[in-house]
């Protein structure tokens, strides 16, 4: 089902070097990640910032903590290819530098400037250059004022179901009062995250932020851990807010690799069909009681080749064996049914080889680059036959020491086998 986004207002953030990436309106979900490494530190910050953008981030943010950091930037921004974020905490001036510097867009937190004044000379700055700004009204950084207990008092009501109603109170009254600091100097390039390392929360806040204000929205939970356990955390409140149409940018963040959250983002927005895949589709089973060769490590080492040598979204399938596999394959352009040490290939339905276990890799790879040099050509196309794999005499093939019964039917799906 086509997932309706919500509409927002649009912000571009990039130049004529590295390419304008737009954020909102009808523009992609866009994918964000941020340097782990100190900006100062030119090359590795570089090194780093082309290495996510290699993995597919659009837009890399980098923290600039002191004036080393945005002294850094004049030398690091000529020598990246994305548009690049400076997050700014606590110091103004950190934010003019960096806009002095050429960075593309600025990440600023209101609450964390206390001198209003100071806030406007960063609006201005940026609106002379036409730099776009990220508010955030993260759970960590919202600063309870007494000013605010009446607004408060008024919005607690309105989120009383909720078991974050205080919290969602604060932060709407929160960005309020950071946004008619921007509206009051004309300035509307904004987006606005809403983060906390709580995923019931963030889906609240996030919706609550989406149904008051127009500007785009970066999705993120703080704080979500490795990746391990931060995958999950992560992919459960940003898929179902993505699936309900909200959220314009998204950024993943691991206490890991960051490229490992800009795969992940990518692969959420993929899966949600909110952004076209670039590179294989690869679907593997998970093995059970009647794989015979080493799936696990197959697939390992299928995605790494693919991933490598495969530039169109080829659907591939990696199975473990021909019981269930052509049925929960099927759309696959490329497969590969494992049986007793070998493996039948597919390329569109049709069969095209039986190897050992040893050749199934180089095989599959072979069978994935010639389909694509086909596809490129204009002689196939990628998911036009519906696979249609009907096991001939599938289990002598592969080399079972399975037997069907007598009342198998012919149907791919429906085969059923027995140990003999
Ligand atoms: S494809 Fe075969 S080996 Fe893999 S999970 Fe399904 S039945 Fe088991």
């Amino acid at each position: 089902m086509p997932i309706h986004r919500r509409k927002t207002r649009q912000v571009s953030v990039g130049d004529e070097r590295v390419g304008v990436v737009k954020i909102g309106g009808d523009a992609p979900v866009s994918v964000q990640s941020m340097t782990s490494g100190y900006t100062f530190e030119v090359d590795a910050c570089v090194a780093e910032i082309n290495r996510l953008a290699d993995a597919g981030a659009d837009i890399v943010r980098v923290a600039v903590p002191n004036k080393k950091d945005t002294a850094a930037l004049k030398d690091v921004l000529p020598r990246v290819k994305v548009p690049i974020v400076a997050d700014v905490h606590f110091h103004f001036g950190r934010a003019l530098e960096a806009v002095e510097s050429g960075v593309h867009k600025i990440r600023l937190n209101p609450g964390n400037i206390q001198d209003r004044g100071h806030v406007k000379e960063v609006i201005a700055a940026c609106k002379e250059r036409g730099l776009p700004i990220r508010i955030g009204v993260n759970e960590g950084s919202i600063i309870e004022r007494r000013d605010k207990q009446k607004r408060m008092r008024e919005l607690g009501g309105v989120f009383s179901d909720s078991k974050h109603g205080h919290f969602l109170a604060i932060m709407i009254a929160k960005l309020e009062e950071y946004l008619d600091i921007f509206y009051e100097e004309g300035f509307f390039d904004l987006t606005i995250s809403a983060k906390s390392p709580d995923p019931g929360l963030v889906i609240e806040a996030y919706e609550a932020v989406s149904a008051r204000f127009d500007h785009p929205l970066h999705l993120g939970v703080t704080h979500a851990g490795p990746r391990e356990t931060g995958a999950i955390r992560s992919v459960v409140p940003l898929g179902h807010l993505l699936a309900s149409g909200i959220g314009d940018t998204v950024r993943i963040s691991y206490a890991s690799d960051p490229v490992l959250e800009v795969e992940d983002a990518l692969e959420m927005l993929y899966c949600l069909g909110l952004r076209e895949r670039r590179g294989v589709d690869l679907i593997a089973c998970p093995t059970c009681g009647r794989i015979e060769v080493d799936l696990f490590t197959l697939v390992q080492d299928v995605r790494a080749k693919l991933a490598d040598e495969i530039k169109l979204p080829i659907k591939v399938a990696v199975m473990g064996c021909i019981v269930n596999g052509p049925g929960e394959a099927e759309g696959a352009d490329v497969a590969v049914f494992a049986g007793k040490q070998r493996g039948i290939l597919y390329v569109q339905g049709a069969k095209v080889a039986t190897v050992p276990e040893s050749e199934i890799l180089d095989r599959l790879l072979l069978e994935a680059k010639r389909f694509e040099a086909r596809v490129l050509a204009g002689e196939a196309k990628l998911g036009e036959k519906v696979v249609e794999i009907l096991p001939p005499d599938p289990l002598g093939e592969v080399g079972r020491d399975w037997t069907t019964g007598a009342e198998a039917a012919p149907g791919r799906a429906e085969l059923t086998v027995g140990r003999s």
